[in-house]
């Protein structure tokens, strides 16, 4: 089995529309510990890659999700635009390795996870997106090939996002608060987390 391009599109379509609907969410998250531009920034993203989408579908899937992460990268602005940017840029240029999906999910996503990592100095457990992507890498290492892989996802993304709220946030915007940060839900996992359960509800749909 392989990604077929028509899929690719409506993983991308879904994720972009659930994240544009959850931009008020978003907002009242960033407006808590942050300056409130979350669900603007990546709304005005997500936008601009719906509106190449038909371009994007069309593209080899390695330099699809490359031109996700320019697109990304030149329209959200923010900490996050550059991160989520630098995600799909490196899932993209992993998969033009002779990688391919859905095989090579666990590679292919972690060389997203690991370029935000090294673009953001940040790792697991200071409050950011990386507290949902990377449980969520842990649990596509240990799912490949589990019939409830999907189901597993998208449990680990949601209470991955609860989890981020007692944390005290040591990176972005967040940690000028030092402990006023605990007790609030991180905008960026949140937004993670809404990408994440977006393609879970396509991929239930069609398996
Ligand atoms: P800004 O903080 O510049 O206003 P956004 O509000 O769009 O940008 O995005 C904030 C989100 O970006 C945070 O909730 C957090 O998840 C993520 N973030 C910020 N800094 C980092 C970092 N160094 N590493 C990983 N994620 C980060
Ligand atoms: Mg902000």
């Amino acid at each position: 089995m392989s990604l077929q391009p028509d899929t690719f599109k409506s993983l991308v379509k879904a994720a972009a529309e659930q994240v544009i609907a959850s931009a008020p969410e978003l907002t009242a998250l960033d407006q808590a510990i942050g300056d409130g531009d979350h669900g603007a920034n990546m709304k005005r993203g997500f936008e601009a890659v719906l509106s190449k989408l038909d371009a994007i579908g069309t593209q080899p899937l390695d330099e699809a999700l490359k031109s996700i992460g320019k697109t990304l990268v030149m329209t959200v602005g923010g900490a996050s635009g550059p991160l989520y940017g630098s995600f799909f840029l490196a899932a993209g240029e992993a998969l033009s390795h002779d990688r391919s999906l859905p095989e090579n999910l666990p590679e292919v996503f972690g060389s997203g996870v690991d370029a935000v990592s090294a673009r953001g100095r940040s790792r697991a457990g200071e409050k950011t997106m990386l507290d949902v992507l990377v449980p969520v890498l842990e649990t596509l290492k240990s799912g490949v090939g589990r019939s409830d892989l999907i189901e597993q996802i998208r449990t680990t993304a949601s209470e991955s996002v609860q989890r981020t709220a007692p944390m005290q946030a040591t990176k972005g915007r967040a940690s000028f608060l030092g402990t006023r940060s605990i007790g609030h839900i991180d905008p960026g996992a949140r937004s993670s987390c809404v990408m994440l359960h977006a393609v879970c509800s396509v991929l239930e749909a069609r398996t």
